[in-house]
């Protein structure tokens, strides 16, 4: 499967298939990368273990292949490990010509997305995804790493040469990544395929569904939806607001619980759900049939905010959401299946519809 990627700056390809991996020494030499070129390797940890050697005795007779292994998890998108990264290329001579391969999921393809983005004002990278999650976080361009006041406050916008989407990587990957990684799915679903979504519906009712070809539909499906929405607008003055969907209660969630206490995907699960519920409010619509609590459910995710929770200090958090403007907050809303519009929201009616939501 190949499709192409288009921004308003550049059109790159993206490979998808099982095993495409198999011809990665051919896919870069066609992506103009000659023989002899340095290829820096970043992955994380896990990755190393299972597929690192695997991926560098394939490259090792055309390319100069060196590897750069960062931790696993959230915490590796630090400067910490972006400084590594640039002293890694550095000590090893990578220069204008050479090109990054970002090995893994989000962590990997964001931090190495964006030390490619500024090693000498910016050399070429290509997207290796190893997680579902990263179908949105891989196409897009959107790089950049953590700082401890904000998450993903550095970064830049840098187009990959290519995204080579290997699906057989995925087999290794936990229950809890799968499911974060199919919210995404979902939201591409919800936002931008109404024909997609039925699919969703008919074809997936539990995780154990996301497999095979299934799995490499929905890759190619939510990539379809991201990659449009990126086209019409590449660095977020509009549309590309509307992939915010379920995001709003989504990052206050994981920033109020701590990240890592609840995946991206779960939180962006309940977010979802509790912007379907503010949407019929707005709108005086009902999505009552189409069930979603109880599907969601059936994945496992969250669909009732953690007792826990204060209203107020995540009503806090939503306003500090730096797509928040004048203090208001913007809530990305859905009309019907499909049709995303964005609406301001005043505090008083988020803390009565949380209230709402909750019982
Ligand atoms: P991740 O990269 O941390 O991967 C999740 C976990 O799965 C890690 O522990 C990793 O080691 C492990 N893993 C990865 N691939 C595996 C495999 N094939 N087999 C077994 N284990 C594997 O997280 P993620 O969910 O892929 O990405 C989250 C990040 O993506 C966040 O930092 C988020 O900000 C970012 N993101 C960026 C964009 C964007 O547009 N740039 C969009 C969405 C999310
Ligand atoms: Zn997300």
């Amino acid at each position: 499967e190949q499709m192409t990627i288009q921004t308003a700056t550049k059109q790159y390809p993206l490979f998808l298939g099982e095993g495409i991996s198999e011809r990665l020494p051919e896919l870069l030499h066609t992506l103009g990368f000659a023989r002899g070129t340095k290829v820096l390797i970043i992955t994380d940890e896990t990755l190393e273990t299972l597929y690192l050697s695997e991926l560098v005795s394939r490259l090792r007779h055309d390319y100069r292949v060196y590897t750069h292994i960062i931790p696993s998890g959230e915490a590796a998108k630090s400067f910490e490990n972006y400084y590594a990264c640039q002293t890694a290329a550095l000590a090893y001579g990578l220069d204008r010509t050479s090109v990054v391969l970002a090995f893994g999921g989000g962590v990997v393809g964001d931090l190495a997305g964006f030390v490619a983005a500024t090693f000498m004002r910016g050399i070429a990278y290509v997207q290796l995804p190893t997680t579902l999650l990263a179908h949105d976080s891989a196409v897009g361009g959107k790089v950049a790493i953590n700082h401890p006041l904000g998450k993903n406050m550095i970064g830049a916008f840098h187009q990959p040469e290519a995204v080579i989407y290997d699906t057989r990587f995925l087999q290794s990957l936990p229950e809890r990544e799968l499911r974060s990684g199919f919210a995404e799915v979902v939201k591409h679903a919800l936002i931008g395929d109404h024909r997609f979504y039925e699919w969703l519906r008919q074809h997936v009712s539990r995780l154990e569904d996301v497999n095979g070809e299934a799995l490499q539909y929905c890759i190619q499906k939510g990539i379809e939806v991201k990659a449009r929405i990126v086209r019409e607008d590449e660095k977020e003055t509009g549309v590309r607001a509307h992939l915010n969907f379920g995001h709003t209660l989504g990052h206050a969630l994981e920033s109020e619980l701590g990240y890592g206490t609840m995946t991206h995907g779960d939180a962006v699960a309940l977010g979802m759900l509790f912007a379907i519920f503010v949407s019929e409010r707005v709108y005086h619509v009902s999505f009552a049939d189409e069930r979603l609590p109880s599907w969601f459910q059936s994945f496992g995710f969250p669909v009732a905010l953690p007792n826990e929770l204060s209203i107020e200090r995540l009503v806090q958090k939503m306003k500090g959401d730096k797509k928040a403007q004048a203090g208001n907050v913007r809530m990305v809303l859905l009309r019907e299946i499909g049709h995303v519009q964005v609406e301001t929201v005043t505090d008083e009616q988020l803390v009565a519809w949380l209230e709402e939501f909750s019982r």
